[in-house]
């Protein structure tokens, strides 16, 4: 598929968020360990938001549609992965403004924007154990792609797979301190939280589009 219209990514936003909400047994179960355990339940609250929102609205652009999402997570989900996903959603917006449809690339310049933003805001450096550990990876992946094809579907599967690498790498990285309770070494061997669920928002978005 080279290009998506407004509908076919709302389409992939409710899976998106159909997936996220799946994910919340997984979320919360890894944050227990990693985290203070509410990440799952923070994300379930969010994504359950943006599907209601979807259901009754529809949107004339991509623009729109990305920026209601975001702003609809950082309303409804507190926390830092509310503030930080929401910029995800909406850092990028620029790149994308005035398109009807987007190709891989302007999908990829549009999450590579708020990626970027996610990066500038929360200030993690990669091996921090953050979501940005599935992030960087999964702009890399895009970026690699989009040399091949500017297909939609294939740089949201590129952008996937980079995510899944990260959560992997997440797996032997310690927290920085101040998080994990004060028990850096018991998160070894865990991912962290914030990249599994980049890697089940990738995915969904991709399976959604690819439905
Ligand atoms: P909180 O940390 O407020 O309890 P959540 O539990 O919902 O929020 O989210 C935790 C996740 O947020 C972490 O797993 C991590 O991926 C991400 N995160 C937290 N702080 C930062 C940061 N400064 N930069 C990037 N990601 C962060
Ligand atoms: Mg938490």
């Amino acid at each position: 598929m080279n290009r998506a219209d407004t509908p076919a990514l709302k389409k992939a936003m409710i899976a998106a968020a159909d997936a996220i909400v799946a994910a919340e047994p997984e979320l919360t179960r890894i944050d227990m360990v990693i985290g203070d355990g509410d990440h799952g339940i923070g994300m379930k609250t969010g994504f359950t938001a943006i599907r209601k929102l979807l259901a009754q609205t529809d949107y004339e652009t991509p623009y729109a549609l990305f920026h209601a999402c975001g702003l609809c997570l950082v309303k409804s989900m507190g926390g830092s992965s509310g503030v930080l996903f929401g910029t995800l959603l909406i850092g990028g917006l620029e790149s994308i403004r005035g398109l009807d449809s987007l190709d891989g690339g302007d999908m990829c310049a549009f999450l590579c924007g708020g990626i970027d933003a996610v990066v500038r805001r929360g200030k993690a450096r990669a091996g921090d154990k953050t979501m940005v550990d599935a992030l960087l990876p999964a702009k890399e992946r895009m970026q690699e792609a989009l040399l091949q094809t500017r297909d939609i579907d294939r740089i949201l599967k590129a952008a996937e797979e980079g995510a899944l690498e990260g959560v992997e790498r997440s797996k032997d990285m310690l927290p920085r301190l101040g998080r994990s309770k004060g028990f850096r070494e018991s998160a070894l061997g865990w991912p962290d939280p914030g990249a599994v669920s980049v890697s089940v928002l990738m995915g969904g978005l991709y399976r959604g589009l690819s439905k």
